[in-house]
Order: structure tokens, then C-alpha cells, then sequence
């Protein structure tokens, strides 16, 4: 699957889960009742979608690779050698878990300068992902993405809270959307990883790269706004 595959598919994710699951499970483990703010179901929509690309960190030759320049493509090369390689570690239900308890881990012990510095990674992500910015690995790329990525991070400094209950929720639903994508392709995962097991349903061929650009995406991207404004409009008092 493409980038802007995986970042529209967490999005939808994401604002699906808020159509329909209780807000007990979206804060877990923090667990909190009542509902999610408008503000934060938006901030959530963009994060999910920049957190949907986590799982290719381990994939050095990757677009995600290059988003940070050589910062990140070192990182991947390290993530790349500890997970075993591409489409190992980090595409496992293992994976997933660790993200969203590094998370929550991270907020409760750090605070908030651990959740502006994961905004801007998840946004910087996300732009990349969305080709909001130049492609290619140069400094024209990745020098864009985090100029946009700073000023959204601006933007969400001024709304988030130091812990947002929700955000390890959001960061783990975003790299289990990209599990099911690859799932759904000819490779398919090791989802029980360590286990050798591979979990695949291919119904996407590498011929699919036009649908998904022309219908997948755009058909995700107005789902995602169609369930926003409907947990916005019924939800929201
Ligand atoms: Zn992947």
C-alpha cells in the first residue's frame, strides 16, 4: 500500500472509532467518560493518519525514511536491524501495544514536551505521507515538511492538554490501520510476530497503485470528514 493509503485509512479509522466506540475505550487505559471534545477529534484525524505510517519505520528505503532527512533514515536503519527487517517487528499486534503504552508511558512520565515532540513527528508524518510536501529525500523535502510540521505543532501547542487521554488510543488505532492495509496485500504481515505465522487476505496487487490514489484515497478522506461532522453534530452538545 501507498503512503497516502495508509495515512487516509488511519484517519478514517480514527474518526470512525469516534462515530462508534465508547470513549472508555478510546482513552484506555486512562479510561475517562463523557465525550471527546471537537477540537480534539481533529487534532486526532491528523494524528492518527501520521501514526498510521509508524509500522515502515523499519523499512530504511522507505518515503517515511527520508522525512526528518538523515535523522530519520538513520533511525529506520537502527529500527530496521533490531525488528529483523521489513514488515517483521513492527507490523505485529506487539507493535501496536508497544506504541500505545510508550505512549501513555511517555505522557504520565515525561509530560507535556513528550506530547508536542510526538505531535510533530505523527504531523511530520503525516504531510510527507500526504505529499503535502516535495518529494524525494533532498532538503527541499524534508526542510518543507518540518516547516509545516512546526506550525502545526503551533497550531495543536495551543489546544492539546499535557495528556491527552486519548492520544494513545489515536497512536496505537493509527499503526493497527496499517497492519490490516498490508494485510490486505500480497505479502501480507507476521502479525503474531516473534511467531513466523503470516497473516495475508490479498485482494490489493501492485497493479492497484492507480485505484488507490483515484478512488481509495478520496473515497477515505471524504469518509473520514462524513463521520466527523456526524459524531461533531450529534455528539457534541
Ligand atoms: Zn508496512
Amino acid at each position: 500500500m501507498l503512503g497516502h493509503s495508509h495515512a487516509t485509512s488511519g484517519a478514517l479509522a480514527w474518526s470512525a472509532a469516534a462515530a462508534a466506540l465508547p470513549l472508555t475505550l478510546m482513552t484506555y487505559p486512562a479510561m475517562q467518560s463523557g465525550s471527546i471534545a471537537a477540537v480534539d477529534l481533529v487534532m486526532g484525524t491528523f494524528l492518527t493518519a501520521g501514526a498510521a505510517l509508524l509500522p515502515d519505520a523499519d523499512h530504511p528505503k522507505g518515503t517515511i525514511s527520508h522525512v526528518l532527512g538523515p535523522v530519520s533514515h538513520y533511525a529506520c536503519r537502527l529500527i530496521n536491524m533490531i525488528s529483523g527487517g521489513h514488515r517483521h517487528g513492527t507490523h505485529s499486534l506487539l507493535f501496536v501495544a508497544l506504541v500505545t503504552y510508550g505512549t501513555w508511558a511517555g505522557e504520565h512520565w515525561i509530560g507535556r514536551n513528550f506530547t508536542i515532540a510526538l505531535c510533530f513527528f505523527l504531523l511530520a508524518l503525516a504531510i510527507k505521507a500526504l505529499n503535502l510536501a516535495p518529494s524525494g529525500d533532498g532538503i527541499k523535502s524534508w526542510g518543507t515538511v518540518v516547516i509545516l510540521a512546526t506550525a502545526g505543532t503551533f497550531a495543536i501547542d495551543h489546544w492539546i492538554s499535557d495528556k491527552p487521554a486519548w492520544l494513545p488510543f489515536c497512536v496505537g488505532l493509527g499503526a493497527l490501520a496499517h497492519l490490516i492495509g498490508d494485510c490486505l496485500t500480497d505479502r501480507g504481515c507476521r502479525l503474531l510476530w516473534p511467531l513466523k505465522v503470516r497473516t495475508r487476505f490479498p485482494i490489493i496487487d501492485r497493479t492497484g497503485n492507480k485505484v488507490e490514489t483515484l478512488i481509495v484515497v478520496p473515497l477515505f478522506a471524504l469518509a473520514t470528514l462524513a463521520l466527523l461532522w456526524y459524531t461533531i453534530t450529534t455528539h457534541q452538545p
